[in-house]
């Protein structure tokens, strides 16, 4: 037997592969068994049985008889129909035909399970598409909202986008105030709908399991959840989807949406709005960060006020009073043949103004170096020059000595601040040393590129475990040394500032009954 007539044999007994020959009217005049099996109808029934009341058609294109027809001779077209079987049931055959002489010859195979699965992947094709699409959605209205600085217009324009978007009945945005959650915004397809302001306690309701669990509830049927809490304000409702939000911080409150139907949210929506609910809790974040840095802000502007106008006031309210008061002391004082007593109080007087006055200074000093107000002019300074300006400031009770190498290095400076520094190391070792105490102004190179300038002080002296804090504002170390002296605790931190400005370095080693010893490095010029 030839190739060709082996197969035309097995095709005209098998029983899966459809063989039947048509007449050109579209009639069967012959079926193989495999057409009787997928039929479930006998050989007989199926004679001369029309093609269109067998078969229906899957596409609207005109029925392949007539295509047959039309083809040259001998051209195979092909043919995809659903078979209607005896038992009702449909199947699907694809296949080809072929005009041969009067009559068509139509192989076909069952595609039913071929078919079922493209329609399954079509379907999970559309649901990820529609996925993409609310996930897109999802992304727009998170970048537009995350730019938004003021809450209310936040969660008014988030819950309006949602309804617009995704068209839910109702949805609404609660934060967490105290112990409740806070309504602050919610729009529906009722306008009475109102629910902004309302609230409830984070044990109650399925918004508060959302928020207490940290993760999405969602109910299909609200009557069957025990946790669902009916309100006037939204009677109809019959499922709920509620989605925590959750910022760096921890929980913030709740993303809500309700419908009036059972069953009204799916997976999908869930996912969406969680990952919405995400990118509202940053949202929410940055407000509150922006409306935090601007209420600090004004405050600050406002204590920058308060200071300026604290320093003006001291400038002119207190330091100016103070010069016509010591004058007038001084003059008092100096009155020939004056009683011994109003001598002595003129005296107090004058010293009284003159510590006011140092306190006004230091305080105006201290503001502008906070304020990071101060101008250097910085030059080439002579150290020892420097040390020299400082020895006036010795007393009866406290002679300083001057120890210096004959040649020093010149260092890089502000000459009126440095003086400055020196005259509060010098003034501080005085004010914390008894009578007879000697005071050694010191200076020698260290390394290459550093001056070291030393006061030192045969004076109280400082414990170990005080020393860290003497470079601290408004830090005084109070003891039986040195509760007697007056201060304001910023001398030195007024002096660590000015020589950090230098690119120098503070510090102090003491011993308490030995001295103290307070350097300063500074660098060459
Ligand atoms: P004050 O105006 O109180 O002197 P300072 O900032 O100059 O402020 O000094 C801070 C504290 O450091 C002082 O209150 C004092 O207790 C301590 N102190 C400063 N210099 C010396 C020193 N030479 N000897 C001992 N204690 C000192």
């Amino acid at each position: 037997m030839l190739d060709a007539d082996r197969l035309l044999d097995r095709l005209l007994h098998s029983e899966t592969i459809v063989y039947a020959i048509y007449d050109l009217a579209g009639r069967i005049v012959h079926a193989n068994p495999a057409l009787t099996v997928l039929t479930g109808r006998s050989e007989s029934e199926l004679m001369e049985m029309p093609e269109s009341s067998l078969y229906r058609r899957v596409d609207d294109r005109a029925g392949w008889p007539s295509q047959v027809r039309a083809a040259p001779e001998g051209t195979w077209v092909s043919c995809e129909r659903v078979l209607n079987r005896k038992d009702g049931s449909p199947l699907y055959l694809r296949g080809s035909a072929v005009l041969l002489g009067d009559s068509i010859h139509v192989v076909e195979v069952d595609v039913t399970e071929q078919r079922r699965e493209e329609e399954a992947l079509t379907e999970e094709t559309g649901r990820f598409h529609a996925n993409l699409l609310r996930m897109q959605i999802v992304h727009s209205i998170g970048s537009q909202v995350v730019s938004i600085r003021d809450i209310d217009a936040l969660m008014e324009s988030v819950v309006g986008m949602i309804r617009t978007t995704f068209g839910y009945r109702a949805t609404s945005v609660w934060l967490l105030e105290g112990d409740r959650l806070v309504c602050k915004a919610g729009i529906g397809d009722d306008p009475d709908w109102k629910p902004k302001g309302l609230s409830l306690p984070v044990e109650k309701g399925v918004i508060g399991a959302a928020f207490r669990s940290g993760r999405s509830r969602l109910v299909p049927d609200v009557s069957k959840d025990k946790d669902f809490l009916f309100h006037p304000s939204m009677p109809n409702a019959k499922a709920e989807l509620s989605v925590p939000l959750y910022g760096t911080s921890g929980p913030l409150g709740v993303l809500d949406i309700e419908a009036e139907h059972v069953a009204a949210f799916d997976e999908q929506d869930r996912l969406a709005m969680e990952a919405l609910s995400d990118l509202l809790g940053v949202a929410i974040e940055n407000a509150r960060l922006y409306q935090e840095l601007q209420s600090d802000n004004a405050r600050l502007q406002q204590m920058d006020r308060l200071k300026s106008e604290f320093a003006s006031m001291i400038g002119h309210d207190i330091k100016n009073p103070l010069s016509i008061i010591r004058g007038y002391a001084e003059l008092i004082g100096q009155m020939p043949g004056i009683p011994a007593g109003l001598e002595r109080t003129s005296g107090k007087i004058v010293s009284e103004t003159e510590e006011i006055s140092h306190l006004a200074d230091q305080m105006l000093t201290l503001f502008r170096i906070d304020a990071a107000d101060v101008s250097y002019s910085f030059e080439s300074v002579d150290v020892s020059e420097l040390l020299d300006k400082v020895t006036p400031l010795a007393d009866d009770r406290h002679p300083m000595v001057l120890d210096l190498p004959p040649s020093l290095p010149r260092v890089r400076g502000d000459r009126r601040s440095l003086l400055q520094v020196m005259r509060n190391l010098a003034t501080n070792a005085i004010k914390y040393s008894p009578a007879g105490g000697v005071i050694t102004l010191r200076a020698v190179p260290e390394g290459d590129c550093l001056v070291r300038i030393e006061v030192q002080d045969q004076g109280v002296g400082i414990s170990q475990e005080d020393t860290p804090r003497l470079f601290q504002k408004f830090q005084r170390i109070w003891n039986d040394a040195t509760e007697l002296v007056s201060g304001t605790g910023l001398g030195l931190y007024i002096c660590r500032k000015i020589v950090e400005d230098h690119g120098g370095r503070i510090g102090a080693v003491s011993q308490p009954g030995v001295g103290s010893t307070f350097f300063v490095l500074l660098p060459r010029t």
